[in-house]
This record gives structure tokens, sequence and C-alpha cells, in this order.
């Protein structure tokens, strides 16, 4: 019953650590590409390869989960650099959305298709289908689908150089972001921020931006996007013509996009920003090698055009006029190409060098022209970007957007806060639980431990008899009962003696009935003493003991039997009230000794047999131990007139 309890208890403690511990349910397949974004930023690589490891089974899947696995491919292809690869799975991917496909799918690819068209220079085509994704998004309320379609609109506008625009649209989009709470996306707009700033000449603010861009991306552990951070700071020190800096930057990017292996463009745009750096520097001879280089990677247009231009500025420092002139319209042709970037400073200033060029050759008048429409064109753009309006939008949107931190920090902090007292109440509680389960097992247990002591006492308590702390008279005949009657064939020898203290009477009248009890009590000790471990002794009459003594013969027993009785004629009993009154008596006992042989039968038998040689102890002067003999029969019917002695092997006591 009390076990029982203990079980319960411990069962219940299991119960309740394992509610505390359970996890959510296990995922289906389409939700764990669903929950990938993380470790996809994480391990781009790896995830990639897990993902093509899917491939060949992937047209015999639903449509709904082959569509997320196309996203989750195009993204890790987009992060791995895999550009050619990239548009082709998000076209796969735009091809294969139906009535049916999830809002939330449609949205993802639209914002991939945004990314590839604004990194073709498509800027108009790209801002069209992002707005599309953004107002979708919203619709939906997919908030931060939203703000990373927003945050790329921005991006793509200040690449147009819209950079009022571009800066209202960040801004929002950051204040969605952080009341998000989300990292990733804080990050993904700083890093935007640190682009326009840098494009708007604000490079002291760009490298800040790009910074808390760069440390929020190390602390997610995101190399790809880690990567883009570095290359926006290396180019904002090019554009503020920090040039070592710059350059110590593009070799730390060209280092960190091993994480990607065969990435071309990555390594085009470590060459690119090298050969700018050195070109802009004037180091026209390491530059024009580092720009045959980056020219000879693949990427993309409108940078090889810069890489002309100055490749067009170096020639002409170096007096190589037709090479320049077949270099400058190389960049023209590109310019052409990509209407968005008429009119922006990269095409107008191709103005500038064409002056120069035409100075080169002396055509002075007609490099003073072209002089004078860049410098017009240049002033234009100046105004237009650097307009009183737009700095007070600009100082206006730091203002707020301090006020929106400070205000959103405050709630924030009162939802930890509240949140802090919810989880300190569930502690509480889950404290006070415990403690009640441990104390009630301990309880139980405690409860458990008694009743066991009590039991054990009871069973010694019935065994036992109490004056002598030898067994009683009911165990030593049962103890005896079991090893005779044990069948025939596994029955050892057994020898018993039966002890008797000779003329107690004359004890108890001369000394007193306490000094006879102590008299009882140290002929057990000796008793106890003088047999085995394995023997035992009990009281079974007044001043009567029996033992037992297993697997001893009859010579053994008679001789165990002799030595009790010199042990008790050598002990003193000593009594008496004070130490001048002390007494020494001396005490006999007498000892019949019995062992079991082939004709006896039973227990009660071998019982008679030594009491009877007890009774020729007595009667032949008591003080001795006598075996048993048939002989004693004769002289036990003689002497006493009875057939047996009065004992009986059951406890009537
Ligand atoms: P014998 O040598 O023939 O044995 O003579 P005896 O006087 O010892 O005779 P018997 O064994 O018949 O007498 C037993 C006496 O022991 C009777 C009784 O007064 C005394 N006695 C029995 N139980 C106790 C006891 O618990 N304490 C004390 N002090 N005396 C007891
Ligand atoms: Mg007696
Ligand atoms: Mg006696």
């Amino acid at each position: 019953m009390t076990l029982q309890l203990v079980y319960r208890s411990i069962l219940l403690l299991f119960l309740m650590c394992s509610i505390i511990v359970v996890d959510a349910a296990p995922l289906t397949d389409s939700s764990a590409l669903q929950n990938m974004e993380h470790e996809l930023n994480k391990k781009p690589l790896e995830t990639y390869q897990r993902l093509l490891t899917q491939k060949s089974q992937i047209e015999e899947m639903s449509s709904y989960y082959k569509l997320w696995w196309l996203l989750r491919k195009a993204q890790a292809e987009n992060l791995l650099y895999f550009f050619d690869k990239f548009e082709h799975t998000v076209n796969q991917g735009i091809e294969s959305i139906s009535q049916q496909t999830p809002a939330r799918i449609i949205i993802n690819f639209n914002i991939f298709r945004g990314l590839i068209l604004q990194r073709q220079g498509r800027y108009q085509q790209s801002q069209t289908i992002l707005k599309k994704a953004k107002q979708s998004a919203r619709e939906n309320k997919f908030t931060y689908l939203a703000v990373r379609a927003k945050q790329e609109l921005a991006y793509t506008r200040s690449l147009t150089e819209v950079f009022e625009l571009s800066l209202t649209e960040l801004q929002q989009a950051y204040v969605e972001a952080f009341a998000l709470n989300d990292e990733f996306l804080i990050a993904k707009i700083n890093e935007v921020y640190g682009a326009i700033y840098g494009y708007m000449h604000d490079y002291k603010k760009s490298t800040e931006y790009y910074q808390k861009a760069l440390m929020s991306y190390q602390r997610l552990e995101y190399p790809a996007h880690e990567v883009e951070a570095i290359y926006g700071l290396a180019s904002t020190y090019r554009y503020w013509r920090k040039y070592e800096l710059a350059i110590k930057y593009y070799q730390r990017y060209r280092k960190a996009i091993e994480f990607s292996p065969n990435n071309i463009d990555g390594k085009f745009y470590a060459a690119y920003g090298i050969a700018m750096s050195e070109a802009e520097q004037g180091k026209c001879n390491e530059a024009l090698v580092s720009i045959e280089t980056a020219l000879n990677l693949k990427g993309l247009s409108d940078y090889k055009a810069e890489l002309y231009k100055r490749k067009t500025q170096c020639l002409i420092k170096k007096n190589k006029l037709v090479a320049a002139k077949e270099s400058l319209d190389k960049a023209n042709d590109i310019f052409k190409a990509i209407p968005e970037l008429m009119g922006t400073r990269w095409q107008i200033e191709l103005l500038k060098i064409r002056a120069e060029l035409a100075s080169a050759r002396g055509q002075n008048v007609k490099s003073y022209k072209l002089l004078k429409r860049f410098n017009q064109k240049e002033i234009e753009l100046l105004k237009k970007n650097s307009s009183d309006r737009l700095l007070r939008v600009r100082s206006a949107m730091e203002v707020e957007r301090q006020n929106v931190e400070i205000s959103l920090l405050q709630q924030r902090a009162k939802v930890q806060e509240l949140q802090f007292e919810q989880q300190k109440q569930k502690n509480t509680m889950q404290t006070y639980i415990i403690s009640f389960v441990v104390m009630l097992i301990f309880f139980v247990l405690l409860f458990t431990h008694f009743q066991w002591r009590h039991n054990k006492k009871l069973v010694l308590i019935s065994v036992r008899d109490p004056l002598t702390d030898t067994f009683n008279r009911r165990y030593v005949f049962n103890f005896l009962n079991k090893l005779i009657n044990v069948h025939n064939s596994v029955r050892n020898t057994v020898s018993i003696m039966v002890i008797d203290i000779d003329d107690f009477k004359q004890v108890n009248d001369q000394y007193g009935h306490p000094f006879g009890d102590k008299v009882i009590r140290e002929i057990a000790k000796i008793g106890g003493e003088t047999i085995r471990a394995e023997d035992i002794i009990g009281r079974v009459g007044g001043e009567e003991f029996l033992c037992v003594l297993p697997r001893i013969d009859a010579v053994q027993g008679l001789h165990i039997a002799q030595r009790f009785v010199n042990k008790v004629n050598a002990y003193e009993f000593v009594g008496g009230d004070d130490h001048d009154n002390m007494k020494r008596v001396k005490v006999t006992v007498s000892i019949g000794i019995a062992t079991t042989s082939d004709k006896l039968q039973s227990s009660s038998e071998l019982y008679v047999e030594a009491d009877k040689a007890l009774y020729h102890a007595k009667y032949s002067g008591k003080n001795r131990a006598i075996q048993y003999q048939d002989s004693m029969q004769h002289t036990y019917q003689q002497e006493t007139g009875f057939n047996t002695h009065d004992s009986t092997l059951n406890d009537k006591k």
C-alpha cells in the first residue's frame, strides 16, 4: 500500500517533469521548408546541398511543396551569388504559380523578381513589381514581407537617386522592423541606409549604418549578409577617398566570399573595388592591371562602365589616346543601354572624361564646352539632391527616428516587464508544486521506514524471550521442527541440548527471585557464547533452555555441552544491594543431549530423548552433560514410573 503510494508520487513527478520539458509537435515536410529561413542564412551552402538532394523527387511532390522548395532553393542561390541559377529558379517558381498558390509564396517570388530586375539595371520594372509585392503583403498582413519589399524598393529607388522618396520609405520600414523586433530586418534596413547615405556623400553616416548592419549579421552569424555589409563599407571608404581603408575592406570581402565557392560575381566585385580604388588613388600602373582583371571577369554592365571610365582616364594620363577613346566609347554604349542611368552622376561623368580626352588631344574649345556642360549638369544634380528641403527632411527624419526608437523601446520594456512578472509567477508555481511533490515523497518514505521498523520490532517481539533476549519456546521448537522434518534424503545430522539449572528452587529461596532472574540471564549469555552463530538457544521453561545445533553429531554435541557445563562451573554469580554485602554464588547446570539417527522420525522424539538424558544427568548427580543412549529408556521408566517426559513440542504457554 505504502509502496504503491511511493510509485504514484514518483510517477506524478515524472509526469510533471515531462509536461515542463515537452516540445512542439513534429514538423510536417513543407513546414520544415517554411522554417528554413534562419538555417539558410546561417549555412547557405550546406542547406543548398541538402535541398538539392530532393531535386529528383520534386516533380512527384505536391505543387505546394514544390513551390516552397523552389523558393528556398532560389533564396540559397541568391545568398551564394549563383545569380544565373537564382534567376532560373525564380522563373521556374513564377511559372508554377497557380490560382491556388498562397499569397506568401507569390510575394516572396515577386520580391526576388524585383531583386533580379534591380541587378539588371531595370529599375522601373523592379520598382513596379516590388510595389506590387509590398501592397499584397500589406493586404495579407504579412508585415515581415511588407518590410522586406519596402526595403528593397527603397534601395532600388536610391540607385536611381530618388533619395527623398527612398529615405521616407526606408524610415517607415525601419519603424515597422523595430516594432517587429526583428534584428535581421533592422540590419537589412541599416544596410540600405548605409548605401543611401553613401550615395548622398554623407560617408560618416554611411559607414556608421554599415557597421551597425555588419555587427548584427555577425551576431546572427549570417555569412552572406556579413559579406554584403563589408562590401558596402569598402565602397563607402572608396567614395570617401579613404583608399587604403577601401582596399583593406575589399580584400576582406574577397576573403569573406569564400563561404560560397565558385562565386564568380563576388570575385568580380572584389576585383572591381580594388581596381577602382587604385585608379581613383591615381596609381594607374596597378590600376590598369586590376581593371583588366576585373573586366575579364563576368560582371554587371554598369559596373563595367565605371571600369571603362577609369581605364579611359588612366590611358589619357599615359597618353594612349586611341585606346582611351575606345574605352570611353564602351562606357558610353553601356549607359545608352540603361536609360534609368541617364542624368545620374555616373552618366554625367562621361562628359568630364570626354573633356579630359579632348584636352589631351589639344581640342581646347571642345574640351571647354564639354566641361561647361558637365558643370551645369552637376550643379543641377547637386541642387536636386542637396536641396534645403531634402536636408530638412533628412534631419527631421533623424529626429523622428530617434523619437520612435525611444517610445518603442519604452513600450518593449513594459512588455518585457510584464512577461518577466508572468514568468516569475509561473516559476513560483512550479517551485511550489515541485516542493510539494518532493515533500510528499519524503513523508511517504519516512512513513514506510517507520512502518518497516515497527514491523521488524513486532517480529522480534514475537520470537524473543523478554527476560534473557534468547529465542522463545515457540521459535526454538518451530526451528527444530523445520530442521528435522526436512525430507530424509537431504536431512543433516542435528543435535540438541536441554539445559536445566540445578537446584534452582534453592537459589530463589536463598537469594531471592530477582537474583534468580539474574542467574537465568547470565546462564543464557554463557549459552550464547558457547554455541556457534548458526546454532540457536531459546528459553523453553522457567530455568530450562534448549539449544539446537545443526550439523553437529553426537560426539561434537557432547563436547559442546561439556564446555557449557565447565563454563558455568567456572563462573561466579555475583549479587547484592551494596558493595559490602556482595554474594558470590556458584550455580551448576545439567544437560541432556540427543542426536538424530536413521531410526529417528520426528523432532518430538528427539526432544524426548534429550529430556531423558537430562533426567539421567540429574539422577546421576547433576552438574554434568549426558548423551542419550537407548538403554536410558528403561532407567527413565524405572525412576519415574512415566513413559515420557511431560513436555511437548507445542507451545502451550
Ligand atoms: P533440579 O535440580 O531438579 O532441577 O531442582 P530445581 O529446584 O531446579 O527444580 P525445578 O527445575 O523443577 O525447579 C524450577 C524452579 O525454578 C521452580 C521455580 O520456582 C523457579 N523458576 C521458574 N521460573 C523462574 C523465573 O522466571 N525466575 C526465577 N527467579 N525462578 C523461576
Ligand atoms: Mg526445571
Ligand atoms: Mg532445575
